[in-house]
């Protein structure tokens, strides 16, 4: 099953880019990306694949919507290009179960009267259903996305759902009424469990709650680890940044190698897991901030030996590699998830006298047109 015909629904669904040929098209594609933005800087690896690209994705996200010609509720991905929503029960690089449990859903909306959040006049409860999964698929989240606190009926939902689906270890409302693209809003209200649930990354166990980001293809993010912690090649003296950590997963995979981690993340919520998470795994030598990876590394005084940087899309900033320049970093570790952004970024640190290793794509993202790469940029 490498081909387009073997997901039903490519024709209409903007999620993924690459489903009109097999695999191994996809991945030249994204090879061809990296070299030429890339390779003007240096030699770049082959892109490392997946033996088995589908059903890599542990967060699967639905819209909600009605039907009003059909009088139907449904649950899709948006259109390419669109805020229509394609109606869609399953998809491919999503897990099996996630995408029952969001079919459910919506099936008991219709029971519990639920009405489907509607874009236009703002009406309806819910908008989306976004369900997490750990890789051994026996804990899941469900995140509600509401616009609306006031849910009825929430512990007879709640029996009903976790009953038919015992692996759900945590169901939480989210509360979004603003009139935007983005899926989550700020206040929470966890309706079932504790809020989070734990997924096992090289040997370690990490809680992750709704809000938290964290990386959508576990089995690709180990290669991405060890290729950081290859070109990071610590010393049991160094001091370690790890900016834009996110709940504090390759801080806490280099910890036992240096002498001590420092994790800096925007998100509260991620660096509440990230303490959480340190101290379940019991690792003493990290320590996290929420804060602005650019305003903490201004602020910071202490010596830095080796910083592993790992910013969203849109790349790190001039004031966060300025700082970075003037403090004399030796070793900068740099995980990218936007070539275009690592083009951009690398060539700045090169013009500040730094040089970069070879270039390691891995796709971390089948069959859409994203790819992560790690890099090396050092100086003497
Ligand atoms: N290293 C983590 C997370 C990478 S994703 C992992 O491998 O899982 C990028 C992270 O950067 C997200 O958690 C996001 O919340 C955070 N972020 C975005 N802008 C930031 C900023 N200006 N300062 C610090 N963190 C930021």
């Amino acid at each position: 099953m490498t081909k387009a015909e073997n997901c039903p629904f490519f024709r209409k669904c903007g999620g993924c880019k690459y489903f009109h040929d097999d695999y191994a098209y996809s991945v030249r594609q994204k090879q061809k990306q990296v070299n030429e933005l890339l390779k003007p800087f240096g030699q770049v690896y082959p892109v490392l694949a997946m033996e088995d690209p589908f059903r890599y994705r542990n967060k699967a996200i639905a819209q909600v919507r009605y039907d009003f010609r059909k009088g139907q509720l449904f649950s899709g991905k948006y259109a390419a290009g669109s805020h229509k929503v394609a109606k869609i029960n399953d998809c491919i690089i999503e897990d099996v179960k996630a995408n029952q449990i969001i079919n459910e859903i919506v099936k008991l909306m219709k029971s519990f009267k639920y009405e489907a959040y509607d874009e236009d006049n703002g009406r309806g409860l819910i908008r989306h259903i976004v369900v997490r999964n750990n890789q051994k698929q026996d804990q899941y989240m469900v995140t509600l996305v509401v616009s609306d606190p006031r849910f009825p009926s929430k512990k007879n939902f709640v029996k009903v759902i976790t009953e038919k689906f015992p692996e759900i270890k945590a169901i939480v409302l989210n509360v979004n009424n603003r009139k935007t693209s983005a899926v989550l809003g700020d206040r929470e209200e966890i309706i079932y469990g504790k809020g989070g649930i734990v997924d096992r990354l090289l040997g370690l166990d990490f809680v992750i709650s709704s809000k938290s980001f964290y990386q959508v293809n576990p089995r690709q993010t180990e290669h991405i680890y060890q290729k950081a912690i290859a070109l990071a090649n610590l010393k049991p003296t160094d001091r370690v940044l790890d900016a834009y950590c996110g709940i504090g997963t390759i801080g806490m995979v280099m910890a036992p190698l240096c002498k001590e981690v420092i994790g800096v993340e925007l998100n509260a919520d991620a660096v509440k897991d990230a303490i959480r998470n340190a101290k379940f795994n019991k690792v003493e030598n990290i320590r996290f901030y929420r804060d602005d990876a650019s305003d903490f590394i201004g602020d910071y005084e202490d010596k830095l030996d080796v910083v592993i940087m790992d910013p969203p899309r849109s790349g790190s900033d001039e004031r966060f590699l300025s700082t970075l320049v003037k403090k004399g970093i030796k070793k900068i570790v740099y995980v990218s998830c936007n070539p275009e952004s690592l083009a951009r970024d690398i060539q700045y640190l090169r013009e500040q006298g730094y040089k970069n290793s070879a270039f390691y794509p891995i796709d971390n993202f089948p069959f859409t047109d994203h790819i992560e790469t790690v890099v090396l940029m050092s100086r003497l």
